[in-house]
């Protein structure tokens, strides 16, 4: 009989989490596409920001991140009570469990989704709900459908993770109608800042009034801050409220507040480099279906590749080619918007599977 400290039952099942593989350091130049990370820099001013404030270190971060709420207060146009930071938004999204959800109660999100929520579900003791995308969307039909007395949140993700899809304006509205006050709904735009279709809904604006309504963003895409860990939510008072009492204690580091802070000054290039992977991204699609590529619409810095039985074959060619992409086994690969030195490798190798 194995012997040792008692785990949770929940965590002996927990699946991994798989981050986006690095490619080997080979003789040629290599690219990660599988982590759907900004290739750019550090936008204009954040490298400074960042290293004067390492040079503390030796101190504690602002317990309050009070800079980064007012800059964030100030930027989106909401109340600083509406906000709250935390280690990511993936971070976030693991107090936005802990505030509403335990052992019997339930949480619905579509699948295939961001492969944290299930985690983080299962992590909380509460049980996933997944309702199948439907053309690669989400369904918010069945997902109102599958809302019962034990639902405590529900996560919409939007684009989504890893196809891409977007949730309009109206269709969201309609789904937020049916769902109880009761029931928290995680608007997750992570990618917010890459979409270009105008009837997709802004949580920023719909949230405003609706008390069981939660935006989570994060700095880790368009504004390129991966490494540091920074996202944020913002929701009415109580939920705000509630999770910065969840937050791990000083969790946003010194240097990740500052930076983020810097990158909100930097608004005109973090535009210009947005609007450049946007066009990178049409650039990409037309290449992939100028050779036959089925390649779903996106509105995110990636794109998502149907492949099936193929994926993970494909998977290894682009590798073989110098980059890495994200494969779902059986599913399909998604690929991030890179350098278009990447770009175009990863189009050459889907080009042969086409
Ligand atoms: N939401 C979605 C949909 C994502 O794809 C990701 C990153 N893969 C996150 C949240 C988390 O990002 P971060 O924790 O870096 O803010």
């Amino acid at each position: 009989m194995v012997t040792g400290p008692k785990l949770r039952d929940a965590i002996a099942t927990l699946p991994t989490y798989k981050a986006g593989k690095a490619p080997e350091p080979g003789e040629g130049k290599t690219f990660k596409l599988a982590s759907n990370e900004n290739p750019y820099p550090p936008l204009p001013g954040v490298l400074e920001a960042a290293f004067a404030a390492a040079g503390s270190m030796n101190r504690y971060p602002d317990f309050g991140s009070v800079e980064l709420l007012e800059a964030l207060a100030a930027h989106y146009g909401v109340p600083v009570e509406h906000l709250a930071v935390g280690t990511g938004s993936v971070g976030v999204s693991q107090q936005l469990l802990q505030i509403t959800a335990g052992p019997g109660d339930e949480v619905v999100y579509a699948w295939r989704s961001f492969e944290a929520y299930p985690i983080l579900t299962q992590i909380a003791g509460a049980t996933s709900v997944q309702v199948p995308l439907r053309d690669e969307k989400h369904d918010l039909d069945a997902m109102a459908d599958a809302i019962t007395d034990r639902t405590r949140l529900v996560f919409v993700c939007t684009p989504n993770n890893p196809t891409g899809t977007v949730v309009h304006r109206a269709e969201l509205e309609r789904f937020l109608d049916r769902v109880p006050a009761g029931v928290l709904v995680v608007i997750d735009e992570a990618y917010r800042e890459f979409n270009r279709d105008p009837e997709v809904a802004d949580g920023i604006d719909l949230y405003r009034d609706r008390p069981n309504v939660c935006v989570l963003r994060t700095f880790s895409k368009a504004y390129g801050l991966a490494g540091l860990r920074v996202g944020f939510a913002v929701a009415h008072p109580p939920v705000a409220a509630a999770l910065r009492s969840c937050a791990v204690p000083f969790g946003v580091n010194l240097v990740a507040q500052a930076a983020a802070v810097a990158s909100l000054r930097s608004q005109a290039a973090l535009g210009e480099r947005v609007e450049a992977l946007v066009a990178e991204r049409a650039r990409v699609l037309a290449a992939l279906r100028s050779h036959g590529v089925e390649v779903e619409h996106t509105e995110a810095n990636f794109y998502w590749l149907r492949l099936g039985e193929r994926t993970v074959k494909f998977a290894a060619a682009c590798e073989e080619s110098g980059v890495t992409v994200r494969p779902f086994a059986g599913e399909g690969a998604r690929v991030t918007i890179g350098e278009p030195e990447a770009n175009d490798l990863a189009v050459a190798v889907a080009a042969r599977f086409a």
